[in-house]
């Protein structure tokens, strides 16, 4: 079986709404607004997203909450209500529909859950007729190129099927080398296994980790969790709004919702090495992420003065809850060494948020539990003391 291998953290905090100039697709401050019987409804809110070449891009969320919408605005299938999208040096956003059409015909393949292969054509003429369409290829190559298309996504001898004489799962991968038919740098796949048994989903991946090999980028919009974890990255969406990733690999258990949240109200910080966190007992309750550097957690408890409990790192997040089980009211936290970059929420808010119903309180709770936290020699000695 194929793997996409590393993982590819954007190295920003917080989220940008700007892409750095090497990335393949750029999508800057995108609103979508859809006018409804009760008036407009926001499906798309500032999304700033950055694809880069040679990734495997998931993208997971909830029924609505925006993922069609999004890579619509990619392939040009709907437009942005603001907002821009860039692919390579086309800004795809500000082409009509016949020069998008063309251009698209050349750069994209697009693969949709439910195939959408002309059921009147053989396998073959589907394949064949991206090429047609686009001009590309003289014909004696369209076909030998959709036959050995057939063959890589393993339909070699049903060319000549209709769709509807193929399962589900051979539809799906003649729409794939439909979509390879002018060898496009990117696919854009929206749900194409959601329509499919697990195994042939496999089968999917797999085809699709076999291209990123050969050096394609791939945005996948998927319900498929155990996918979506064996791609190079994932966006998660909610109501029309990304989740900043580090929240998300930081907070693994807690809801899209919850995450949004947070991505609103933790600021970015950054603290020069050996200064305290200022300003966290005012808040009564904190939430802390570690970006960049490590913090170690004092307590400063009479006796034990300055202990250091534990060092948070990169990725790392911790609460004050999690510290008041243990009985420590007051932590200072600390830069060691270097710099620290964190994300840190202020004022009231978190207390707020926590007092609002009791499952935010309840699985900010777990957040020391669940977020590996890094420790060493005499700090690990001293955290083994607490029974958080
Ligand atoms: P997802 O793909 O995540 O299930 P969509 O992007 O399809 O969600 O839709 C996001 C939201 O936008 C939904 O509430 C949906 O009802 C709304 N929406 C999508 N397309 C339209 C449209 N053409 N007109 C009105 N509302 C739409
Ligand atoms: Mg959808």
């Amino acid at each position: 079986m194929n793997s996409v291998k590393g993982t590819n953290q954007p190295n920003y905090l917080p989220l940008p709404n700007r892409c750095s100039d090497d990335a393949l697709i750029e999508m800057a401050q995108i609103v979508k607004t859809f006018k409804n019987a009760a008036g407009e409804f926001t499906a798309l809110n500032e999304v700033t997203a950055c694809f880069y070449e040679g990734e495997f891009v998931s993208v997971v969320g909830k029924s609505g909450s925006g993922k069609s919408t999004l890579v619509n605005m990619i392939t040009g299938i709907d437009h942005p209500t603001s907002g821009t999208v860039r692919i390579g040096d086309a800004y795809v956003h500000a082409l009509s529909e016949s020069d998008m059409s063309i251009w698209r015909g050349k750069n994209l393949g697009i693969v949709f859950q439910f195939f959408q292969l002309l059921p009147t054509m053989s396998l073959l003429e589907n394949v064949m007729l991206p090429m047609y369409l686009s001009g590309q290829y003289s014909p004696a190559e369209r076909e030998e190129r959709a036959l050995s298309l057939l063959k890589l996504v393993g339909l070699e001898g049903l060319d000549d099927k209709l769709p509807a004489a193929v399962s589900g799962g051979q539809q799906q991968c003649a729409a794939i080398a439909r979509a390879l038919a002018n060898d496009p740098p990117i696919l854009i796949a929206d749900e194409p296994t959601g329509n499919l048994d697990s195994r042939t989903a496999e089968e999917i991946y797999d085809l699709f980790a076999g291209l990123i090999d050969q050096g394609k980028t791939i945005l996948m919009v998927t319900h498929d969790i155990s996918l979506s974890e064996r791609t190079t990255r994932t966006l998660l969406i909610s109501d029309g709004e990304l989740i900043n990733p580090w929240v998300a690999s930081a907070l693994p258990h807690l809801g899209h919702s919850q995450l949004l949240w947070l991505t609103h109200n933790l600021k970015a910080r950054q603290l020069p090495a050996g200064a305290i966190v200022p300003d966290l007992h005012s808040q009564g309750d904190w939430l802390i992420l570690v970006a960049g550097g490590q913090l170690e957690v004092l307590d400063d408890r009479g006796g034990h003065r300055e202990q250091p409990l534990m060092r948070l790192g990169a990725g790392n997040a911790l609460s004050s809850l999690d510290l008041q089980a243990s009985g420590i009211k007051q932590p200072r936290l600390r830069a060691v060494g270097e710099a620290v970059e964190f994300l840190v929420t202020e004022g009231q808010e978190l207390k707020r948020w926590l007092n609002e119903t009791p499952t935010n309180r309840s699985i900010l709770q777990k957040v020391e539990q669940v977020s590996p936290l890094m420790m060493a020699g005499r700090v690990r000695d001293g955290y083994r003391g607490l029974s958080v």
